[in-house]
């Protein structure tokens, strides 16, 4: 008779899928507050169907289970492993991971399998199959995906039960208390993050200042600056800026946000609405490029001639600004317009942005070196990283 894995026979759907459900606002100590991967799947899911399919069903075991009373009896205890297993707060929990780890060996012979994820993206399978004890190897094409793995399953592997070098964990540990697990590196890379952050900011902080939001006198971080791309009307009795945005919305979660593009003769701004939507479509389509003002349109083939001589220009549209617990949609202030308009480094890495015909690419646009995809401001803060010492 053929050997069927538990996953064949059944599952404790229920539970499996309400704690997927809770692990999505789950914020901390989650790899997703790590870096933005574009289809996560939830790390509970595949630690189930990672493990029930290690596990054989008790039907495939008649010589243990003969009756379907002893089978079901035999699944209800594996079910009860597997419920505890999928609770968010039990993943670093020892005592519920022996358990699974145990009865996975019971059916492999007392080796632990290996897990390859030829198209690893985020990292859930590998992790997962890591956090059972089982050796995982991760794949993807993206450098993107590589990345997030190396940190987040090779180099922590690397340096588990390892002490921290860095002087504070030091004097706070001492030099003969033993690190478990991942504290070590975990202490390393807080520290040196940290004396990082903040010799930047002594260099870059001041490019960044903050701001008064209306009507209130204490100055708050403003976290994001929303740029737009601007190109001029070709209609000669207009020639007016036209921002390239596919929508004016800015925010349809928690409050409806949105911008209203305000002309001063052929100069563009915006006002930020916190009510209603917008009535004004966004000026990109599939087609070309319509502009606000006039209604004239532009192909788009004529927009990336325009970019490719260099003739596109950059507008601030709005600011985000963390006041308390808020995000506010505030209209550039001319004090933050000044602070972003910073002069070009002269060290920037040179690179040309490989071009593949057929495939979206900024090349069409101008945009074939690297250096210009960032704003100057940008620039200056990237080196300063790359050189800060
Ligand atoms: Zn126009």
């Amino acid at each position: 008779m053929a050997t069927k894995k538990l996953i064949e026979v059944a599952l404790p759907l229920e539970k499996i899928n309400s704690e997927s459900e809770r692990e999505k606002h789950i914020t901390q100590g989650h790899p997703a507050t790590f870096h933005l991967w574009w289809a996560r799947r939830p790390l509970v899911t595949a630690r189930a169907v990672i493990w029930s399919s290690l596990v054989d069903d008790p039907s495939s075991h008649p010589e243990l289970f003969p009756t379907e009373e002893d089978q079901q009896k035999e699944r209800n205890r594996l079910f009860s492993i597997l419920e505890d297993l999928v609770v968010w707060e039990n993943s670093n929990d020892p005592s519920v991971l022996k358990k699974a780890k145990d009865e996975i060996l019971k059916y492999t012979n007392g080796i632990m399998p290996k897990v390859l994820d030829p198209f690893a993206g985020g990292g859930t399978i590998p992790i997962e199959g890591q956090r059972l004890g089982l050796e995982s190897y991760a794949y993807d094409l993206n450098p993107v995906s590589v990345t997030i793995n190396k940190a987040m399953l090779e180099i922590p592997s690397i340096f588990k039960d390892v002490s921290p070098v860095n002087p504070d964990a030091k004097s706070l540990l001492g030099a003969d208390i033993s690190i478990i697990g991942s504290e070590g590196i975990k202490s390393d890379v807080e520290y040196y993050s940290n004396m990082l952050r903040d010799k930047a900011f002594k260099k870059v902080g001041h490019l960044y200042p903050k701001t008064r939001l209306p009507g209130n006198n204490v100055e708050n971080v403003v976290n994001t600056w929303i740029w737009t791309r601007i190109v001029h009307c070709k209609n000669p009795a207009c020639l007016c800026e036209i921002p390239l945005v596919r929508s004016f919305t800015l925010c349809k979660k928690k409050q409806n946000v949105w911008a209203e593009p305000i002309y001063d003769g052929k100069e563009v701004s915006f006002k930020i609405h916190t009510d209603g939507s917008s009535d004004k479509k966004g000026t990109v389509g599939r087609k070309g490029v319509l502009c606000p003002k006039c209604g004239s349109s532009l192909s788009l083939d004529e927009v990336r001639e325009i970019g490719r001589s260099g003739r596109i220009g950059v507008k601030m549209l709005t600011m985000i600004v963390q006041s308390g617990t808020r995000r506010v949609y505030a209209p550039p202030t001319t004090e933050q317009l000044l602070a972003s308009n910073v002069q070009k480094p002269d060290d920037y890495p040179e690179g040309k942005i490989a071009y593949f015909p057929g495939c979206l690419n900024t090349n069409r646009y101008g945009l074939d070196e690297f250096h210009l995809l960032f704003s100057n401001r940008q620039l200056t803060t990237l080196l300063c990283f790359f050189f800060t010492n």
